[in-house]
């Protein structure tokens, strides 16, 4: 089984690296893309312990980028990880963007009455503390009841302790990967808030590779759409789980929600081939 979408500790996922390769080992997944937020950690951590085991490693990235003003999530992934110095040096203004914005998150909860500090967000997040481990802490703290209801008040795009983020353009983006040899693919396209078909000329023209056609939270018949406006737009297909671990219990490695994702084997040998 291949799996090409998948977080650790590294980010917001709750299985650390080496926690991760074993899960691979139980579910059957002889191929696994890490794709931590902004961050390469997981993947260099992972890498020891999936030669032991013999997995294939698949080293990617997800990048939260801004395009007609929304925030959409980038993959890349790097086929030759040798070619990597440059772009490691970008990330590093993009993981200071975060920081940044979460010093300016916390005021804006505290202004909304959440007693809550920095501190205790980055004690379940770490290096890469995001809002999914506010989420976290907003449950612990019984405002909420879920982090999906801590999002849907507080901390989606819409909600009312939504704090912007500098994030990178959409096309700028796609530019640095590319320049790292990279493919650029975009995630979960089910979650834009634009009509794909429409839009897919424009980030065709900005350099995106693929499509991630296999999500999880894509129906059989999303799946089928943008597997259709992939061929037509001769871009490649991508496909994962989208593992956070704990955080996303319904989502197994592999095999997605309930069984949903089904990756073709030659889905890689397509990737390399170009
Ligand atoms: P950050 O990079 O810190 O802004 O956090 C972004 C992460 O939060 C995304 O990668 C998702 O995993 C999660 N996220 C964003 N919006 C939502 C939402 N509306 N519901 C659930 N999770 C979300
Ligand atoms: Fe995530
Ligand atoms: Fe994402
Ligand atoms: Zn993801």
């Amino acid at each position: 089984m291949i799996d090409l979408h998948s977080h650790t500790t590294a980010s917001d996922g709750t299985y650390s690296p080496a926690e991760l390769v074993d899960e691979a080992g139980r579910a059957g997944v002889h191929i696994l893309g890490i794709t931590d937020h902004d961050t390469f950690s997981g993947y260099d951590q992972a890498r020891p312990p999936a030669r032991l085991s013999g997995l294939e490693l698949v080293c990617g990235i997800e990048l939260s980028t801004k395009l007609h003003g929304h925030s959409v999530h980038l993959l890349g992934y790097f086929l030759e990880d040798d070619k990597l110095s440059g772009f490691r040096s970008w990330i590093l203004d993009l993981q200071a963007s975060r920081r940044e914005r979460n010093i300016r998150l916390v005021a804006r909860l505290r202004e909304l009455g959440l007693d809550i500090t920095l501190e205790e967000a980055q004690a379940r997040g770490g290096e890469m503390t995001g809002r999914p481990h506010f989420a976290r802490l907003l449950v612990e703290k019984g405002y909420v009841s879920s982090p999906q209801q801590a999002f849907d008040e507080y901390l989606d795009e819409s909600a009312k302790g939504y704090v912007t983020r500098r994030e990178p353009d959409f096309a700028e983006a796609i530019r640095h990967i590319r320049d790292a040899h990279g493919i650029a693919s975009l995630a979960h396209p089910v979650r834009l808030r634009e009509d794909l078909a429409a839009i897919l000329p424009e980030l065709r023209a900005a350099g995106l590779n693929a499509i991630e056609a296999y999500h999880s939270d894509h129906s059989p018949a999303q799946t089928e759409l943008y597997l259709r406006l992939a061929a037509q737009h001769r871009l490649l297909v991508t496909g994962g789980s989208d593992f956070h671990g704990a955080a996303k219990p319904e989502i197994r490695l592999g095999t997605g929600r309930g069984g949903n994702l089904l990756i073709p084997e030659d889905l890689m040998e397509r990737l390399r081939a170009g």
